[in-house]
């Protein structure tokens, strides 16, 4: 009986950072008062014990504005420009743990956006971190995630244009829709801002998959990159289960398997996965 563990399961560099971020902060708070602007995961077990701790989520910019004083969080995501300047505006402590990754977005389309360049991010337009881009992209900018967006897009004449990618965007797509707005324009710059940790986590998961009898998946229902995981898993092994917690998974499902391998979405603490795998590896 054999459970394998995938190694690029839970927090990538970026959530493990934020998170930690918010844990140090309520160490040194002494009373003050703490914010996260929007979740810090997507993980309600994580938010609930912050929320215990004293720290607030700040839901949307109505919240913010009720906001006057103590430390607000900018997580992994990041935020639009004028985020900051509010933020500066009221003279709260702000704590950035915006990805490192995603800060150099919005270097490069900031820096792009001030040549004259029409930015376009591909990507998905209700996504928070998408949202951050397009607020440091200036006035010229467009959000595509299909194909007939890219064909319908027009830059303007004699436009150059820059692309850039939401971190986690399906790289082949992100391909196929620069190669038909490259048909458009006479001048266009590509820059794929593509993360690594979740190629690598999916292509470890599918390996995984494809040698095991059964697949948990470990994350948040709310996780939409948990939710792509699950698909991968299943599409290579029927015996797939997705939970959150311990508490999902009925172990007697799991039948008379020989391996069972375990990954867990970009927001799954490490607690949660090691206990699915230490009860698993007590029922083998
Ligand atoms: S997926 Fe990549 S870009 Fe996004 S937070 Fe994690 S490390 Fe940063």
């Amino acid at each position: 009986m054999k459970v394998v563990r995938a190694k690029t399961a839970g927090f990538c560099f970026g959530v493990k950072r934020a998170v930690d971020t918010v844990y140090s902060e309520v160490e040194k708070a002494a009373g003050e008062k703490i914010y996260t602007y929007g979740p810090i995961i997507h993980n309600q077990e994580v938010i609930r014990d912050m929320e215990n701790r004293g720290v607030a989520v700040l839901r949307s910019e109505e919240d913010l504005d009720r906001v006057s004083e103590g430390t607000v969080i900018i997580r992994s995501h990041g935020v639009a420009e004028e985020i900051y300047e509010k933020l500066e505006k009221k003279g709260v402590r702000i704590v950035d743990a915006t990805c490192p990754f995603v800060k150099k977005i919005h270097n490069i389309v900031k820096e792009n956006s001030r040549k004259g360049k029409h930015i376009v991010i591909i990507g998905n337009p209700e996504h928070p971190e998408v949202q951050g881009i397009r607020g440091w992209a200036g006035e010229k900018v467009t959000v595509i995630q299909s194909a007939e967006e890219a064909e319908n897009f027009r830059p303007g004449e004699q436009e150059e244009v820059c692309i850039v990618s939401q971190t986690t965007f399906n790289y082949n797509k992100f391909k196929y829709l620069v190669e038909i707005i490259s048909e458009k324009s006479y001048d266009v710059s590509v820059l794929n801002t593509i993360c690594n940790a979740t190629k690598e986590r999916q292509t470890e998961a599918l390996s995984i998959a494809e040698t095991v009898d059964a697949m948990i998946v470990i994350g948040d229902k709310h996780s939409s990159n948990t939710q792509k995981l699950f698909e991968i898993c299943r599409g290579a092994c029927n015996n797939t289960y997705y939970i959150q917690t311990l508490d999902d998974l009925d172990l007697n499902q799991l039948g008379s398997v020989e391996t069972v391998g375990i990954t867990a979405g970009a927001s799954t603490p490490n607690n949660i996965i090691e206990e699915v795998q230490n009860n698993v590896r007590i029922i083998f």
